[in-house]
């Protein structure tokens, strides 16, 4: 199957509205992948921080849970502990244990089952402190959880409720009561816990220090803060419970972290576009390596082809720039120039060089003139030197953008086509020659028939009178008389005439005969008819590897037989050519020259052919125009006589004229025919003033 030839459309051109709207579509994409980016970034900042707060605070709510039960075991131990016997005693010891391990406890009180005080403990060290007379009568909140904790024997806490201190200020307190029971009596102890002091002392330290922290009741009542004053960003807020036995409280966090910063999320977004960009144009990449790959291979499939094409073609391909440099030749052009295609490339076009002397140069390649299908001759040198002519056909190079960038030219060696017609010119003129011959052989054989017998008869009546004149001047008297001798002479002498008469009749008759043929006369452009013989011309020179000279001057015109006068033109230049054959190549040089020329006081036109040949040997000068005067081996020696006979018919004058140096000069003088409405006839004009013949 064959490559598909290149697409020959041209991308199309993109208008700068579509490249507009393509940039600002490429904007718009970029800058939504952004924002997304940094909003997801921002999101998932913000849910893992809001996570690990959470985290964070249930840890914190564990820390502080395992504090308070461990308060709620120690409470539970001292009250196990109760000595039925001095209550109060084992109770003291306990109490001031646990509080001096719990910094949030502010008293501890033993009550009996009736609320009455049986016995308190206050801390040792600085805290808030509960003066006594406030525990006077218990409060609601206390009683409950008292009463609870008896009727079901567990630690329960009271709701939060505030408690004045010293300094008019106030704090919210929570009560853990814890059954105890003795054998004799049973009451429950009562562990007095300042809320915002559990919240700063029992939290872990790096915890509390990093978050606003609040204590908030089921109903949403504040209850206590941390004293680090610290507020909270806001951003990041998680309230988790705080269950304790008989009342759930809610811890609320605020983080002091603010909102995850644009910064980073720009630099996670550009990071994540930069790696996002960077896959799409990894993917660009491979499709473009991929469509580049076929491409290629199309290409060289392409090239393949192209070359076994160009292989395979007879005819000469050529290219070349407008410089008229080459820069491409197939192989076929190689093998006929004999260069090889490096040697080609870059140099000019191997053309032989002009005829010296022409006046129009020869077509070169490049002019434009073989675009159509006549394409047009030139004549190309081998590399040995040898020319040959060549039929060129030409096509302009156009590039993409529809300039001319050079041609491209076919050639076809047209040289054996030449040969061919030169052999068939040759055979054609051979067989002219053996026609002419046996027809002359055929004149020849009926006028010797035809005299043969005048002269015979001439011979044998001059012999008979000789015989008669011998007897005359022999007296014999046997003699017939004078008289009778005198009659048979003059007889004799009669036929003689009549048969010689009879011979003149019979070359009368033939010389009519050939005279009978009539010349065609018609106005003829010498310049015209010159150049219609000129390539004949230049074929009879190519072949004695002689140079042509064309020197045509003015247009006169003639009257004449065109193919007449072409045939004796013809007829010089072949001389001329021939003559020049015992000369070296170079020196080999044929004129023909034309113009206007004056001589016996009227209007000629003058046709000159010159060589410089071997001339004309002196002894041969008188015979030259005779019939049958030959020095060629394979000469007639008719061509110059008929010639002198056809330009004598014309009214002009073929001669031969004298130069000085070697060669020579044959001329043709006609008369110039003005076109006007009474001409003379040409006969007449030819016995009108000739010039002196030389
Ligand atoms: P042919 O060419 O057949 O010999 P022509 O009548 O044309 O017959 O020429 C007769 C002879 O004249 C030639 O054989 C040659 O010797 C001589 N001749 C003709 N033209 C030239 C010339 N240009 N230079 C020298 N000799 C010439």
């Amino acid at each position: 199957m064959f490559p598909k030839p290149p697409d020959p459309a041209r991308p199309a051109q993109r208008s700068p509205t579509r490249i507009g709207l393509l940039a600002a579509l490429v904007v718009l994409f970029v800058v939504a992948v952004l924002g997304a980016t940094v909003w997801l970034a921002a999101d998932y900042q913000r849910n893992e921080r809001e996570e690990a707060l959470m985290a964070a605070t249930e840890t914190a709510i564990a820390a502080l849970r395992g504090r308070l039960g461990a308060a709620e075991r120690a409470l539970g131990q001292i009250a196990h502990e109760i000595d039925p016997a001095a209550p109060a005693a084992r109770f003291e010891a306990g109490a001031a244990r646990l509080l001096a391990d719990d910094p949030s406890l502010l008293r501890i009180e033993m009550r009996n089952s009736d609320g009455a005080l049986i016995a308190a403990a206050d801390p040792v060290d600085p805290r808030p402190r509960i003066a006594a007379d406030q525990r006077g009568t218990l409060g609601f909140e206390t009683t409950l959880a008292k009463h609870s904790a008896m009727t079901f024997s567990r630690a329960v806490y009271s709701r939060p409720y505030y408690v004045s201190a010293s300094g008019g200020l106030g704090f919210e307190v929570t009560d853990l009561a814890v059954p105890w029971d003795t054998a004799a009596e049973s009451g429950s102890l009562l562990a007095i816990r300042s809320l915002p002091r559990m919240l700063d002392r029992l939290l872990p330290a790096d915890f509390e220090r990093a978050h606003q922290i609040t204590l908030i009741e089921s109903d949403g009542t504040l209850v206590a803060r941390t004293s680090s004053g610290l507020i909270g960003a806001g951003v990041y807020v998680v309230s988790a419970p705080l269950e304790l036995p008989g009342v759930t409280l809610l811890l609320r966090v605020n983080s002091l972290e603010r909102s995850p910063g644009l910064v980073p999320g720009m630099l996670a977004a550009s990071l994540v576009a930069l790696v996002l960009g960077l896959a799409s144009s990894g993917l660009l990449l491979w499709r473009d390596t991929r469509r580049r790959l076929a491409a290629e291979q199309a290409l060289r499939e392409q090239q393949a082809f192209r070359k076994a094409m160009e292989d395979s073609l007879v005819t000469g391909l050529y290219a070349y720039d407008l410089e008229g440099r080459i820069t491409y030749v197939n192989p076929a052009f190689c093998e006929m120039t004999g260069y090889r295609a490096e040697a080609l490339l870059g140099a000019a076009p191997p053309i032989a060089p002009a005829d010296t002397g022409t006046d129009e140069p020869p077509h070169r390649p490049g002019q434009g003139i073989g675009t159509g299908r006549q394409g047009f001759e030139i004549e190309l040198q081998r590399r040995d030197g040898e020319r040959f002519p060549a039929l060129v056909f030409e096509a302009a190079l156009i590039d993409e953008s529809g300039r001319q960038t050079g041609w491209m030219g076919s050639i076809l060696d047209i040289g054996e086509r030449r040969r061919v017609e030169e052999l068939n010119r040759r055979q054609q003129e051979k067989l002219q020659a053996h026609a002419r011959m046996a027809m002359l052989g055929e004149v020849a054989t009926a006028l010797s028939h035809e005299l043969n017998q005048p002269l015979a008869a001439i011979t044998s009546y001059a012999t008979a009178c000789e015989n008669l004149l011998l007897e005359d001047f022999e007296p014999d008297p046997r003699a017939r008389d004078r008289a009778a001798q005198r009659t048979i002479l003059r007889s004799a002498l009669e036929r003689i005439r009549s048969q010689s008469e009879r011979a003149g009749q019979v070359i009368h008759g033939v010389q009519a005969f050939v005279r009978r043929r009539r010349i065609e006369r018609e106005p003829i452009a010498i310049d015209a008819l010159l150049r219609d013989i000129e390539p004949l011309v230049r074929l009879q020179a190519r072949k004695w590897n002689a140079q042509l000279v064309f020197r045509i001057d003015g247009s006169p015109l003639v009257c004449g037989d065109r193919t007449m006068l072409e045939q004796a033109l013809l007829n010089l230049t072949r001389n001329g050519a021939e003559a020049m054959d015992g000369i070296p190549p170079l020196q080999r040089m044929l004129t023909v020259e034309s113009g206007a020329h004056r001589e016996a006081e009227r209007d000629w036109v003058r046709v000159s052919v010159s060589d410089l040949g071997c001339g004309v040997a002196p002894e041969a000068e008188p015979q030259l125009f005779q019939p049958f005067f030959t020095t060629k081996p394979e000469g007639l020696g008719i061509g110059l006589s008929l010639s002198r006979s056809v330009i004598e018919a014309h009214g002009g004058q073929l001669r031969r004229e004298r130069r000085d140096g070697p060669g020579s000069v044959f001329s043709i003088l006609l008369p110039l025919h003005r076109p006007a409405p009474a001409r003379r006839e040409m006969a007449g004009l030819a016995s009108e003033a000739l010039p002196p013949g030389p």
